[in-house]
């Protein structure tokens, strides 16, 4: 073998990777500091499952292009041992790794496995090529990198096999099972192929051997400059994911010295963001459920990173620049040359996302999106002021009356005047603070689901109180538009009555004030048991204390799940099971459960007007009609956000006559037996 020619490839190669390398990473040191180290065992778990076992990337909605990425994966890692064993051999020809020479049985059991996913990387090349080439989906995106990284890998793995197929042949080994690649390659090089005699197959044997060892370097120093760098990135960027609670966002701290308010340029992101758009893939399964890509608004995940990557690069001297400065005018001045980050993601964009979380429950190697949009909001909000007007108003009527629509907070027991309500203030013990909402306290249609909630708990016997006048709105959307230090004031009032009346189980009927108060009041001391109203009807009739009949009259009925009940919080059965005890037979939509479709109204979206492109809830209730049939019928849900945009959804494309649109509760009521509903009367169906 050269070990000379070994030598010099390999130091040219890695010097220069380490050079581009660097200059890839150097800028992240001057980004914002982000724990992703602690609670090792969740992480390990994360990269186990998502990392290693590509749980994302073979669900069964995308199978196909799942099962091409894992065979071209498993290559990746099972060579790697490959990859040390030939640079030795190209050192000296006998060399092997301990207890992997062709004697071992280890070592033969290894190459049978080496051949096997070197001829599956090249099925997955293929499939590839025909997916970029001809089949075109439209999550792909179009680029010459693809083709020629895909080009790269067949070149691997052809020279791979030459190099096996070539020595076999040398050796008069027979063709045999158990190296399935290298007989493949000696038949084609061999007497029956192309008819080497011995002495050129040795010198075929030392040129694919050095041709792979080049194209391995090659391809090593390709990845840095585009976007196959996740082949690097991807799985450190798995183990650094988000940890429980995924849905609840970084709380900031507005009294600090230096006290971040949002993301004014990229040096607001975190390192962590950074790395984030490094592994990036491009597969754009983010976009295949996305309802803001889907309605024709300018945001799709993908694009963004995309538009991230290019600014980092264009940052990186300015950054790199800051870290390095040792006096503060030198910082500021190279903080001073990167341009205002909304250049970048400008606001059409992050405005434009519903939160719903399609895109980071689809990506494969877990990246982050819907934290940087908020982070831009906050930028927007409280610091730059500019933000939609409906927006500003929805703020001021949460500053004035505790709720969005700014309506008396003096009215928010009217929707249980006659129905004689326990209050927490009363001093009587309760086993469940009822958290009413400002829906469920305020808008018409959503008061008769609180209404429905009162008559179940009470058929079944549960001990509950309501804050009454005490209650305040979670400030969940104010948050999410970037308002934060009007959430923060919001979470704090909510935790301070919350633990002056030492409540530990709260029932909600929002999937919004679920997310708020279970996974982000414990930032600032609110720590409770948290429950859905469709799991607490779970629950009581699993215990035998819920015994509702058949709903009558329905028709056919579908369920839209809640964004932040099903992908954000990860119920998806309770609902079902709630609806299966009133006799409902579910038909589901085709985008149902964890992939369901948004209504539109996440992420503060609920406030703001939708003028670009289709609107998402008409997009849902079409879908809901086609699953229906003829015939149409119900529209369940569980949120009073999506129950308005499903409602209005239904009105704006003229299905009046068909559709219904009805909250879990109220189906379960119809079917609770007539003449009991005690103080509780009046409440029971409502209607689109
Ligand atoms: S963000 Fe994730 S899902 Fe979207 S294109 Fe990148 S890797 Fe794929
Ligand atoms: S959170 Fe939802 S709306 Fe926002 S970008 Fe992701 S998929 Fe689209």
């Amino acid at each position: 073998m050269n070990p000379a020619l070994t030598s010099v490839l390999l130091l040219v190669a890695l010097a220069a990777f380490s050079w581009t390398t660097f200059r890839r990473v150097a800028p992240l040191l001057a980004l914002r500091g982000d724990d992703r180290l602690s609670r090792f065992g969740e992480r390990a778990a994360l990269l186990l499952r998502f990392g290693l076992g590509q749980r994302r990337l073979v669900d069964p909605e995308e199978r196909g292009p799942g099962v091409l990425h894992v065979l071209v994966f498993a290559a990746f890692v099972v060579l790697a041992l490959r990859t040390l064993t030939l640079f030795g051999v190209g050192f000296e020809a006998s060399f092997h790794l301990p207890l992997l020479g062709e004697e071992a049985a280890l070592g033969r059991a290894y190459l049978f496995v080496k051949d096997l996913v070197v001829l599956g990387a090249l099925v997955g090349v293929a499939g590839f090529l025909w997916r970029r080439i001809v089949t075109r989906p439209d999550r792909v995106t179009r680029s010459a990198e693809g083709v020629v990284i895909l080009l790269l890998i067949a070149g691997l793995m052809v020279t791979e096999i030459a190099f096996d197929g070539a020595l076999r042949v040398v050796r008069g080994a027979a063709p045999e099972w158990a190296a399935p690649a290298g007989s493949i390659g000696a038949a084609a090089l061999g007497p029956s192929g192309l008819g080497f005699g011995s002495p050129a197959l040795g010198r075929v044997a030392v040129a694919a051997l050095f041709l792979h060892l080049a194209l391995i370097l090659v391809f090593l120093n390709v990845l840095p400059y585009g976007k196959h760098f996740h082949i690097l990135t991807s799985l450190p960027n798995v183990f650094f994911g988000r940890l429980p609670p995924r849905a609840a966002l970084r709380k900031l701290d507005l009294e600090a010295e230096d006290a971040s308010f949002g993301a004014a340029t990229v040096r607001d992101l975190s390192w962590k963001e950074a790395w984030d758009v490094y592994s990036c893939t491009e597969c754009g399964r983010c976009q295949t459920h996305c309802p803001t890509y889907l309605t024709g608004k300018p945001l799709s995940h993908k694009e963004v990173n995309r538009a991230l990557r290019r600014h980092l690069a264009r940052s990186a001297p300015d950054l790199v620049a800051h870290a390095r400065a040792k006096d503060g005018a030198a910082r500021e001045a190279a903080l001073g040359r990167l341009p205002a980050l909304s250049t970048v993601i400008p606001p059409e964009t992050f405005w434009a996302c519903t939160t719903c979380g399609w895109c980071e429950t689809a990506c494969p190697v877990l990246i982050e999106n819907v934290p940087r949009l908020v982070d831009l909001r906050r930028q927007a909000v409280q610091v730059d002021a500019v933000f939609p007007d409906e927006a500003g108003r929805m703020f001021k009527g949460l500053e004035t009356q505790g709720n969005p629509w700014g309506i008396g907070s003096n009215r928010r027991t009217e929707w249980c005047a006659d129905l004689d309500v326990p209050r927490a203030s009363s001093g009587q013990p309760f086993e469940w603070l009822f958290f009413v909402g400002c829906a469920g306290a305020f808008d018409d249609r959503q008061k008769k689901v609180s209404r429905a909630i009162v008559r179940i708990l009470r058929e079944a016997n549960v001990s509950f109180a309501i804050l009454g006048e005490e209650e305040t709105c979670t400030g969940d959307a104010a948050r999410r538009l970037g308002n934060e230090y009007l959430f923060q004031m919001q979470a704090r009032a909510g935790v301070e009555t919350l633990n002056g009346h030492g409540v530990k189980k709260i029932l909600v009927q929002c999937p919004h004030c679920l997310n708020a108060i279970r996974n982000e009041f414990p930032q600032f001391g609110g720590n409770y048991e948290v429950v859905h109203h469709t799991q607490l009807i779970e629950r009581l009739l699993a215990e035998g204390r819920l015994h509702p009949g058949r709903a009558e009259g329905l028709g056919a009925v579908t369920f839209h799940d809640p964004c932040y009940l099903a992908r954000w919080n990860g119920e998806t059965e309770a609902p079902r099971a709630a609806l299966e005890a009133a006799g409902v037979a579910v038909r589901e939509m085709p985008r149902s459960g964890r992939q369901g479709f948004c209504c539109g109204a996440g992420g503060g979206r609920m406030w703001l007007e939708e003028k670009v492109g289709t609107r998402v809830n008409q997009e849902r209730v079409r879908e809901a009609d086609a699953t229906l049939g003829e015939g149409g019928g119900v529209v369940a849900t569980g949120c009073p956000f999506c129950l308005t945009m499903m409602k209005d959804g239904v009105n704006e494309t003229g299905r009046e006559g068909r559709l219904r649109v009805l909250d879990v509760a109220e189906i379960v009521a119809l079917g609770l037996p007539a003449g009991r509903e005690g103080p509780a009367r009046g409440t029971g169906e409502g209607g689109a």
